[in-house]
């Protein structure tokens, strides 16, 4: 098979970085050794190979996921090249020492290399038969593409005639060679590729060469001399003889690559914190591009797309490994394989695709998971270059828990354990709805790289993305292959469409791991990036046209085609079904109508825990009753005014307890201040008077009335309904209408009344007293005879309020955490303001988390923790549970777990992903914690904190049942601590009294 073999890819993504760390190597005084700390004469460099091998899987945070598994592999004697890696600690160290290479490296470093010398029988940097090196990065979190590598380490002059007597072979020589100076020059010495492209373009001409193969071995010898050229004249000195210079020059360049803007910005999109740094493998070289018989690929033992059990992969013939992932030449299917044959070696495609298989099940069968893969056959010979759990979309990652329980590789638990809940959002996301498609005008049809839908504008570089997305524009990147440094621009994109590349690209394998919708290689589209159009089929679209993406099928079709919500079943609801057997927490929903309600309902949700009813005053005739309410000056006209409000809050009250039958529904009284209904700008405000027939006057004078400096912390929630109790009355009386009304049309509704922002047991007792007398008042008036059994709560959201929630539980049958208040105020973050300083928070790492998304366990978390367990000693029955924005955050979530609350509440659309995440807390604590060591765990990556540990935990300390029996210990646990009766009043009265 005819193959070329292109020039590395013009590593776009290191330019811009390396740059910089050009500047700082520049600018850097000679080489100084720091101290070794004292007492820290510890080990930096782990071994892998035949002789000995001391790293294993589990090691991740030590070795980086790429090392750790190097060492696995190798330990169950699959074929590895050999090696070593250097730790992420030493990288940490490095950047501790004000970046120094630390003491004791280079001597470890050298202990290692001889010790590889003997076990390949190669020397480096020897003048006959030269062992090569790669120098690749890894940390503990895969980061694809977004460090650097540095490969075919070792070649000098004298080392390359080496390599040229060792292998017969001069061309491939020169042309490692001319790689290495290109690859060192750029990565490690920051030099433009460009630079090098420019002398390659001269060489090519000269000898006539369309393409980088056809430049014959003596061609290939003058551009080593070139790129030489251009090394000496950009760095200030010639490249480096000394072959352990260039390998600890390399290494520094790792370590350096850990902190390039695009390997942070990569890090903060994907919440990636608490890792020490890069860990950094040196390898012994193979080669794919020695001839027809060798080759590379990437491969993952089932389908990343669809996660059908069936091999999958891509390679080319007589490449290098990095070749595949660039999407630079386009790849043949490993189905293909068997097709492929060499001079000498008819049947080497067909063999080694049968190796390649064994391996996906040895892999397969040792990771119990799905596993992605690199491999390189040099003359013949196969080798695995990396394995790591393969990144899938979620659909595919339920499918694959699914038949992987069925396949007895994993049971319910692991599976339940293996899919990340917010990955589930993927899954709730619209697809195109089939009418339209079938109608819509496909103007070409690219790889389903990452399914979904996709609908915007057309942008084309990853600036254009986040600055026209900045402004509310909803737009694609179109490119013709993505490199790292576009990260950020794919991930503000709504979707991402490029003409070159496999299922492999960095495009595809990117967006699958967000679950954003991608087409690569739509090789029919011709993009003008200078111009912003691009040309498909005789037409031309520009920026302000829209074109609509399906990564399911891989169309891209003109216009905004509509879009419809997916189907929930099969897998999807199999694996919910698991979640829920094992998963103790309930999951609410937030709703406010009954059409949120019941698209809740059918995601899952088995309550309301959170109905805000400031949200209803808004629509149409509504708001100018609450307006006049609200400017109403004497108690009769306000009275007036909430009398006609009555009608429609009952009218809402009796639809979403229709929607909820059978299930609880929390009622928030009014919550927010005033003067968030009045109009504020001088033609609204006329508009009011006109349709209350107030004057002008009278309504800006109630407006600036009403003004605070600070609302969030003025005249809102209980204080309301302190000041004016006929607002409560109003509500209460509709809602205990609404359940009587539920009643008599058989319909079993459970409302409970919550009132916000308590910080006194008095307010609450206070208001309480008005709660039960306009039930009874309502009771009364309709001679309704019925129990109706609707509790009285409150939200614990003011610190205060979870201070003294044992005297607050006195007057509450259950608390709900308001956790986005709560945070508000134990932080004294302005949540409308905090956005203006966060990042900075986040940059410098005073924070790790937004706290308004994750709950801050150990501040605000104290307090609910605390308050659970006052309010649970004052009254043994109180129901708890969380409404916060945190309700649906899955480390929330096992946070809420741990504390035995009885339910989390979320918005409709997070349930299912509260149900996973539930269960998921469920099982990881069913067993006791890991000992102190592996809780360092928890500062990787929540992911992969919770695969690691959890599957040990699981596989290891329990059998299926005993888990499953453990789960349900601690399901009676929290039954026992979270009574599940509601209490009578009476009962409820008397633990009152006697608390007092
Ligand atoms: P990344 O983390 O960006 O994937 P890698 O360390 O995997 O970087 O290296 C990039 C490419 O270089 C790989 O695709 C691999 O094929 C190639 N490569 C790395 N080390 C070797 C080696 N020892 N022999 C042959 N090819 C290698
Ligand atoms: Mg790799």
């Amino acid at each position: 098979m005819a193959t070329q073999t292109r020039r590395r890819p013009a590593k776009k993504s290191a330019k811009k970085s390396s740059k910089k760390v050009a500047h700082a190597a520049k600018s850097r005084p000679a080489k100084r050794r720091t101290k070794a700390p004292a007492g820290k004469k510890s080990k930096l460099v782990y071994y892998f190979g035949k002789s000995k091998t001391e790293g294993r899987a589990a090691m991740k945070e030590l070795l980086g996921g790429k090392g750790a598994n190097l060492a696995e592999m190798t330990a169950i004697g699959l074929p590895v090249p050999p090696g070593f890696t250097i730790t992420t600690e030493t990288c940490a160290a490095y950047y501790e020492e004000g970046r120094q290479m630390p003491q004791g490296l280079e001597d470890q470093v050298r202990q290692h290399l001889a010790r590889l010398e003997k076990e390949t029988g190669k020397k480096f940097g020897d003048e006959h038969e030269p062992l090569l090196l790669s120098v690749r990065s890894g940390s503990a979190v895969s980061m694809p593409g977004m460090m650097d590598t540095v490969l075919n380490l070792g070649l000098t002059d004298a080392a390359v005639r080496g390599l040229v007597e060792a292998t017969g072979n001069e061309r491939f020589a020169y042309d490692a060679y001319r790689r290495l100076l290109n690859m060192f020059g750029d990565v490690v010495m920051g030099v433009d590729h460009e630079h090098f492209e420019a002398a390659f373009t001269t060489i090519k001409e000269k000898y006539g060469a369309a393409a980088d193969t056809d430049v014959p071995a003596e061609g290939m010898k003058e551009l080593c001399e070139a790129y030489k050229a251009v090394y000496r004249e950009h760095v200030g000195r010639a490249f480096p003889q000394d072959p352990f210079a260039q390998l600890m020059a390399s290494v520094e360049a790792v370590f350096r690559s850990w902190n390039t803007p695009r390997a942070v910005s990569y890090r903060r999109i994907n919440e990636i914190t608490g890792l020490k740094g890069t860990a950094v493998n040196i390898q012994t070289m193979v080669f794919g591009n020695m001839g027809d018989d060798s080759g590379t690929g990437v491969a993952f033992t089932r389908d990343p797309a669809t996660g059908e059990n069936k091999f999958y992969g891509e390679f080319l013939v007589n490449a290098q490994g990095e070749d595949v992932v660039a999407g630079i030449r386009t790849p043949q299917h490993v189905d293909e394989m068997g097709k492929w044959t060499a001079p000498g070696f008819p049947t080497i495609g067909k063999q080694v695709h049968k190796s390649l298989l064994r391996i996906k099940d040895v892999l397969e069968d040792h990771y119990k998971d799905v596993q992605d893969l690199e491999f390189t056959i040099e003359r013949g010979t196969l080798y695995i270059l990396q394995t790591r759990a393969g990144k899938r979309t979620a659909a595919s990652a339920v499918k694959i828990a699914c038949d992987m329980v069925k396949e007895k590789l994993i049971t319910e638990q692991e599976a339940v354990l293996r899919v990340p809940p917010s990955d589930l959002t993927q899954l709730l996301l619209p697809g195109f709805s089939p009418l339209a498609k079938e109608k819509a005008d496909v103007l070409t049809r690219g790889l389903p790289a990452s399914p979904g839908a996709a609908v915007g504008r057309l942008a084309f570089t990853a600036e254009e993305v986040v600055e026209r997305a900045a402004v509310g524009e909803q737009v694609l990147l179109v490119r013709k292959e993505t490199s790292p440094e576009d990260v950020d621009g794919m991930h503000t994109a709504a979707g991402i469409l490029t003409s070159t590349g496999g299922m492999t690209s960095h495009a595809a394998v990117v967006a699958r791991g967000w679950g954003k919708c991608c087409v690569a290689g739509a090789g029919d589209i011709h993009i003008d990036e200078q111009n912003g159009t691009i040309k498909v089929g005789g037409r031309t679209f520009g920026r302000d046209d829209w074109i609509s993406l399906d990564g399911s099928t891989g169309a891209v079709m003109t216009g905004q085609i509509e879009t419809q919500e997916p189907e929930l079943s099969g897998h999807f609801a199999k694996l919910m079904k698991w979640a829920d057997k094992y998963r103790t927490l309930k999951v609410r929903t937030n709703a406010d109508s009954p059409v949120d309600s019941q698209r809740a309902r059918e995601f899952g949700a088995e309550g309301i825990g959170l109905c805000r009813t400031e949200h209803m005053f808004f629509e149409g005739e509504r708001i100018i009753a609450m307006r006049e309410m609200i400017l109403a000056e004497t108690l009769e006209a306000r009275e007036a005014a909430l009398a006609k409000l009555l009608p429609y809050q009952r009218d809402d009250f009796v639809g979403i307890f229709t929607a909820m039958k059978g299930l609880p529904v929390t009622v928030r009284l009014l919550d927010p201040p005033l003067h968030e209904f009045l109009p504020h700008d001088d033609q609204s405000q006329r508009e009011l008077a006109q349709a209350t027939g107030l004057s002008l006057e009278t309504i800006q004078r109630r407006v600036s009335q009403l003004h605070e400096a600070n609302p969030m912390l003025g005249h809102r929630g209980c204080r309301l309904a302190v000041t004016y109790p006929e607002i409560l009355k109003m509500q209460v009386r509709a809602i205990v209408e609404a359940a009587i009304t539920c009643r008599k049309n058989k319909i079993k509704s459970m409302p409970e009344i919550m009132v916000p922002l308590v910080g006194s047991a008095k307010e609450l007792g206070l208001l309480r007293g008005h709660i039960e007398e306009t039930i009874a008042l309502v009771k009364k008036e309709t001679r309704f005879g019925g129990k109706l059994d609707i509790l009285i709560g409150t939200m614990i959201e003011v610190p205060r309020g979870a201070l003294t929630a044992d005297e607050v539980a006195a007057h509450a049958q259950f608390f709900s955490f308001g956790t986005n208040d709560l945070t508000q105020m134990t932080f004294g973050f302005s949540r409308d303001d905090v956005n203006t300083f966060l990042p900075d928070y986040l940059k410098h790492d005073v924070l790790e988390k937004d706290p308004f998304q994750s709950l801050d366990t150990s501040g605000v978390g104290q307090l609910v923790s605390m308050a659970c367990q006052k309010g649970r000693a004052a009254r043994p029955e109180i129901k708890l549970g969380i409404c916060g924005e945190h309700g649906g955050d899955p480390a929330s979530i096992d946070f809420c777990h741990q504390v035995g609350l009885a339910y989390v509440s979320c918005s409709p659309f997070r349930v299912p992903i509260a149900r996973l995440a539930a269960a998921q807390a469920a099982i990881r604590n069913a067993v006791k914690p890991a000992p102190a060591k592996k809780r360092t765990a928890k500062k990787t990556t929540k992911k992969a904190a919770t695969k690691k540990t959890t599957k040990k935990k699981v596989a290891k300390k329990t059998t299926k049942k005993a888990a499953k029996k453990t789960a349900k210990k601690v399901a009676k646990k929290v039954a026992r601590k979270v009574a599940k009766k509601r209490p009578a009043k009476k009962t409820a009265k008397k633990t009152t009294r006697r608390r007092r």
